[in-house]
C-alpha cells in the first residue's frame, strides 16, 4: 500500500472490496446501502467512491467526491483500472492487510497458543506467524490461499501495464465551491487526476 486512499466500494462490487482490503485498504462496503448513503458515506468520510455505476459516478464527481468508474467484469481487470486510475502500486503486504470479510485491522500474532481455538491443527503445525482480525476475530495465515493471491496479483499489474498504456484521463466538471476541501485527509493525495471527466472544452 502507497497512498492512503480509502474507500467505498457499491454494492455491485463486493470481490474488489475484499481486495483492497487485502492490499491494506480501508474500505467500507456493504450490500445494503442505498445510493444516496454511498454518497453521503463517501462525502462525510472523505472516501473514494468505487463504482460500476455510471450514474453514481456522475452524481459523485459532480458533488466533488473523488470516484473511480470501474467497467471490467473480472477481478484482475478491475484491480488494473483502479490501480492506473487512482496511481496505486499492487502490492500485497499481509503485514498491512485489513481483514477481507471486515474491514478490520489485522494483528500479527506468534503465539500459537492465542489462535489454536480458530486455525486448524496442520495449519498450526506448519505456519509461526499468523494475522488475526482485531473486529471479527478470523485468523489468517499465507497457507495454500496465498498461492492464489500472488497469481491474481500478479496477473492484475500485468493487465495494469496493457492498460496503462491506453488510458486517458478525463475530466468532469465538479461543482464550483462545492465539498472538495471538506475532505481533504492529510493523508489522502488530492492531485490525483485520476478519472475526473473532460474538462477540455467545459
Ligand atoms: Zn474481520
Amino acid at each position: 500500500m502507497s497512498s492512503g486512499y480509502r474507500f467505498i466500494v457499491d454494492t455491485m462490487l463486493g470481490d474488489l472490496a475484499r481486495w483492497l482490503r487485502i492490499l491494506g485498504y480501508d474500505t467500507v462496503y456493504s450490500r445494503i446501502y442505498s445510493d444516496r448513503e454511498v454518497l453521503e458515506l463517501a462525502f462525510l468520510g472523505g472516501r473514494v467512491l468505487v463504482t460500476r455505476d455510471g450514474g453514481l459516478y456522475r452524481r459523485a464527481v459532480k458533488m466533488g467526491v473523488k470516484s473511480v468508474l470501474v467497467e471490467s467484469t473480472i477481478i484482475e481487470e478491475r484491480l488494473a483500472e483502479v490501480s492506473v486510475k487512482l496511481g496505486i502500486d499492487l502490492i500485497v503486504d499481509p503485514e498491512k492487510s485489513r481483514c477481507p470479510e471486515c474491514n478490520g485491522v489485522l494483528e500479527r500474532v506468534e503465539d500459537k497458543s492465542l489462535v489454536k481455538d480458530r486455525v486448524p491443527p496442520n495449519a498450526l503445525n506448519s505456519y509461526d506467524i499468523f494475522y488475526v482480525c482485531s473486529k471479527c476475530g478470523k485468523a489468517y495465515w499465507e497457507g495454500s490461499h496465498w498461492h492464489n493471491i500472488r497469481r491474481v496479483i500478479e496477473e492484475a499489474k500485468r493487465r495494469a501495464e496493457e492498460y496503462r498504456k491506453a488510458y486517458r484521463p478525463r475530466k468532469i466538471k465538479t461543482r464550483k465551491g462545492f465539498g472538495s476541501s471538506a475532505f481533504k485527509d492529510k493523508n489522502t493525495p488530492h492531485n490525483v487526476g485520476a478519472d475526473t471527466e473532460a474538462s477540455e472544452q467545459a
